[in-house]
């Protein structure tokens, strides 16, 4: 017996994405192995987290890198890094007024098109957001408008889905430069494609770039990245575990942050177009599968939520003559056990993705997705 089957908490087939709520990701072999293997000794964790640091640093040809609690650890880690530069004494000062702000800059500029439930991490590093533009457009004066002395950053949350509204990275990069401010992507859900573990800022200037490790990275669950300039990384540690600062909370253990370097340099290895094409061939047999059901539309997504370069299966009942709504159907298929998670776009229709699969679940995904809607039509034509 397993200990969720001890513990009567259903296993989940995630035809979703990688999300925080269902575990994010399943860890490989060599991570987990990497882990086991990291818990068996002692080290120092300030010596461990500069080795792994200056490592995934040279594999993701950055200046420099560091390991945290998830991306939204790294958001607030960034943001107090921008705000006061890796000089203690400074950092000291900052930490003595915190919540007060005197003399330091507390504000982050952001798009509103990059308004996201994750804004908050950079609220919590002590400062306020500024908004520029509306969800539709953004000129550049309202960026440059927007940037004082009292500007610690600029947030620009990178992905295709929200770029619409947001003027482009290397734009906010030039004008940011211009005013001394530093530029953050939020970068957390931005893997595929590899490159942008390099792209943000080795090739479009910006200065820290973060990503979740348990992502599509494959990493443990609680771990992110932060690469880019090696002063504001310095920055980070100091504020970081295991120093007593602001950003002490979001501790990563020592089999953590071996678990993300094994996990990253596995991704650099890994088939990135034999992975796409895999998922392509997966939706194309769904596909293939479902579109003989009565009532129901199938058909391909591309690029997928996240705006990654991963295609996604829709299936849409039709109202009037399919028994099930597109609700009723995402319920059913999370009330079976084991649960299959998909996602519920405005009660029209579910989408579901390959690539959080683990091997032989698209076949149970389908029959399921086939009985139930098999089911509905045929209550439907009675
Ligand atoms: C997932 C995500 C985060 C949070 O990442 P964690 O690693 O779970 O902390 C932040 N920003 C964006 C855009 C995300 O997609």
């Amino acid at each position: 017996m397993t200990w969720y089957e001890r513990l009567g908490v259903r296993r989940v087939i995630n035809a979703d994405a990688r999300l925080t709520r269902l575990g994010g990701s399943i860890m490989p072999p060599e991570v987990v192995e990497a882990m086991a293997e990291a818990a068996r000794w002692y080290v120092d964790i300030d010596e461990l987290q500069r080795a792994v640091g200056r490592r995934l640093a040279e594999l993701t040809r950055n200046e420099a890198a560091y390991v945290t609690s998830g991306a939204a650890a790294g958001l607030t880690l960034a943001t107090l890094a921008c705000v006061t530069g890796p000089d203690p004494v400074r950092i000291a000062r900052h930490l003595a007024l915190f919540p007060a702000t005197e003399g330091f800059p507390d504000e982050v500029v952001i798009h509103a098109a990059h308004r996201i439930p994750y804004d908050p991490a950079v609220r919590l590093a002590g400062v306020r957001l500024v908004s520029i533009g509306t969800v539709l457009k953004t000129e550049p004066w309202e960026l440059e408008a927007a940037l004082t002395e009292r500007t610690a950053a600029v947030l620009y949350v990178a992905g295709a889905h929200l770029s619409r509204g947001a003027l482009p990275l290397a734009r906010v990069v030039e004008i940011a430069h211009a005013s001394g401010v530093p530029v953050i992507v939020d970068a957390a859900a931005q893997l595929p494609p590899v490159e942008n573990l390099w792209t943000f800022t080795r090739e479009l200037g910006a200065d820290l770039a973060i990503f979740s490790g348990g992502k599509d990275l494959g990493g443990p669950q609680s771990t992110g990245l932060i690469v880019g300039r090696a002063d504001l990384v310095e920055a980070i540690r100091l504020h970081g575990a295991p120093n007593q600062r602001l950003g002490r909370p979001f501790k990563v253990s020592r089999e953590e942050i071996v678990g993300l370097l094994a996990a990253v340099e596995r991704y650099l290895r890994l088939d990135h177009d034999a992975r796409r094409r895999a998922c392509e061939a997966t939706i194309a047999q769904w596909i293939d599968a479902l579109r003989d059901l009565p009532g129901v539309r199938v058909f391909r997504i591309f690029p997928n939520e996240a705006g990654q370069p991963l295609p996604r299966l829709g299936v849409e009942p039709d109202p009037t003559r399919c028994r099930l709504t597109a609700r009723e159907l995402r319920d059913r298929l999370w009330d079976g056990d084991p649960r299959i998670a998909v996602a519920l776009h405005d009660d029209r229709y579910i989408s579901l993705t390959a690539e959080t699969l683990e091997p032989g679940e698209a076949e149970l995904v389908v029959e399921r997705l086939r009985r139930l809607l098999g089911d509905a039509a045929a209550a439907s034509r009675a």
